[in-house]
């Protein structure tokens, strides 16, 4: 009998090799039984979540109908949780010295072609400066693994500097941290340097996998990276990440590993994972994507999308550039919260595009619009694109950015924001043709705004917005 134990403080427990072997078994042998794929839909409609298994039968079913029903599903959860907002962030990296053997990275140690670049201090000014002037508000720094050449007081020195430069009306107002698993004592640290989120993927739950893709460096040990989300809580750091890279293993027992992962989380913390990201696998430097075996085609992705925006309705989800504008389009209303738009994955490249002989580029993004062209294009589909970094400066992480979540208040608290500081946005950064369709937009939504008290409060700091102050949340 094998030890499978959400609560668990080991990861080969609380991600359980048999328990992920026995649930895609149940969900094989469910796929076409109907009435108990409506009974998990059903459940699913009460908005609390789904465990594991019942999802893993969702994921699994091959019934067209039922199909259909699982997406609009997923596009009402949206809706009631979070709306038509969008969240925008973009990346920065920081780093790529790395002494990981990661074999999908461009970053692996082995690679010798890469350009390798750590940003000075001064040359983050000048790239966080950059991307003020673009619009941006909110950013994820990130870092390849290299004790000596990206020490964590680099990565504290850095998030000091980036909060501390105010550029007309610019600021980064939260930094998200994706660095390499590490210790309680430094995850500390970086609450204590107050970051947002963070965010660490753990490329594959399969353990077996996992040693192969790793095979050097201090990622290669996958207890280590699996337990990380714990140690961060340990440290303090109640908004914790997750993330899958798609197409490295079989992408069903991927997200059976996330889910109990979630709720692992869950048991042991009291609140599951803030965000879940759904990367690809893109083509790198000295990486071809293909060389991979479980790589997962546009529809199998859009099903994933809706079914993790199902089995966690009060996790927020990422999707990023790597994904082109066309497949972004396709999932946005399946259950993404946020993305990232006018990102350069190279280290710096923001200031000043990287000199085509040089290539510090971690994939290759495949969507290359600009932020102006991102924002007017959610809203030409309707979404309101939020600037909003209002719940983590108002302490609401954690379990009381769920509770938020859960009571409902988000329509009378993130919806204002999201209006607020869209209206900043166009002020300060839109061309004029997103001004124009971004005004007619937020007077509309106005009404959107259950309460007048709050519509009132709305109304008053949008006229002080345009009278040049800023910063106004609820
Ligand atoms: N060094 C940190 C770590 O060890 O997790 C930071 C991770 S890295 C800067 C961000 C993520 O990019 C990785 O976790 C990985 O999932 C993803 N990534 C790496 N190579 C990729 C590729 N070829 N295509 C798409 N995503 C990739």
């Amino acid at each position: 009998m094998y030890k499978y134990d959400p609560s668990s403080s080991k990861a080969e427990e609380f991600i359980n090799h048999e328990e992920i072997l026995e649930t895609l078994a149940y969900a094989d042998a469910n796929k076409d039984n109907i009435a108990l794929i409506d009974e998990i839909i059903e459940k699913a409609k009460l908005r609390k979540g789904l465990t594991h298994r019942e999802a893993s039968v969702l994921l699994a079913c091959s019934d067209e109908e039922k199909n259909q029903e699982i997406y609009a599903l997923a596009e009402q959860i949206k809706k009631d949780f979070y709306g038509n907002r969008i969240v925008m962030f973009a990346p920065l990296y920081l780093s790529n010295y790395c002494i990981n053997g990661c074999v999908y990275c461009p970053y692996h140690l082995k690679n010798k072609h890469i350009a390798r670049k750590k940003l000075t201090q001064e040359e983050i000014r000048r790239e966080v400066i950059a991307l003020q002037d673009m619009g941006h508000k909110r950013l994820a720094l990130e870092t390849g693994e290299d004790p000596v050449n990206n020490p964590i007081e680099y990565v504290l020195e850095s998030i000091d500097t980036i909060y501390g430069i105010k550029h007309k009306n610019g600021a980064i107002r939260r930094v998200n941290v994706n660095i390499a698993a590490t210790t309680v004592e430094n995850y500390k640290k970086l609450k204590d340097a107050g970051i947002g989120t963070y965010i660490l993927f753990q490329e594959t739950y399969h353990k077996e996998s996992y040693e192969k893709l790793h095979p050097t460096g201090p990622k290669h040990d996958y207890a280590y990276h699996t337990e990380a989300m714990d140690r961060a809580q340990l440290g303090g750091i109640d908004d914790v990440g997750l993330g899958v890279l798609f197409g490295l293993e079989m992408y069903r027992y991927e997200f059976a590993g996330l889910l109990m992962h979630a709720e692992h989380l869950e048991a042991v913390f009291g609140v599951g994972p803030h965000t879940i990201s759904v990367p690809r696998i893109k083509h790198a430097d000295d990486i071809d994507p293909d060389a991979f075996d479980n790589g997962i085609d546009d529809d199998i992705f859009a099903k994933l999308v809706a079914c993790i925006r199902i089995a966690v309705p009060y996790t927020g989800m990422i999707i990023s550039t790597r994904e082109s504008k066309k497949c972004r389009e396709r999932v946005l209303h399946l259950g993404i919260s946020q993305i990232s738009g006018g990102s350069r994955t190279s280290v710096g490249g923001y200031a000043e595009p990287e000199p085509e002989e040089e290539n510090s580029a971690q994939f290759d993004v495949s969507d290359n619009r600009t932020l102006d062209e991102v924002v007017r294009w959610l809203m030409e589909l309707g979404y309101i694109p939020s600037f909003c970094t209002a719940c983590y400066r108002e302490g609401r992480t954690g379990d009381r950015f769920m509770s938020l979540c859960k009571s409902g208040q988000i329509q009378n608290c993130c919806h204002p924001n999201a209006l607020m500081t869209l209206k900043e946005y166009l002020l300060d950064y839109a061309s004029p043709a997103t001004r124009a369709i971004g005004d007619e937009l937020i007077v509309k939504e106005l009404q959107n705004i259950p309460k007048e008290h709050v519509r009132e409060i709305v109304v008053k700091n949008l006229a002080e917005i345009e009278k040049g102050n800023r910063d106004f949340r609820f």
